[in-house]
């Protein structure tokens, strides 16, 4: 019965070492890649992929060309 008692607490310590150490990471990353909305068709962007132009974002060149006139 000792094998079984021991089994058991090894799973328990396995789980909840497995929880604790993948949700930080999870925060983490939601915390350093910010979303951004394309201000001409919509779609959200890692902040880092983004094009940015002053407030606004676009995810890719092809739409900040499209939205903003160009020679501004
Ligand atoms: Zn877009």
């Amino acid at each position: 019965m000792r094998v079984l008692l021991y089994a058991a607490l090894f799973a328990i310590l396995y789980l909840a070492l497995k929880r604790w150490s993948g949700t930080p990471r999870r925060r983490a990353r939601l915390l350093t890649t910010r979303m951004v909305r394309c201000a001409y068709c919509g779609v959200h962007v890692p902040e880092g992929e983004a094009i940015g132009e002053g407030p606004r974002f676009f995810c890719s060149p092809e739409h900040r060309r499209i939205a903003l006139p160009p020679g501004v």
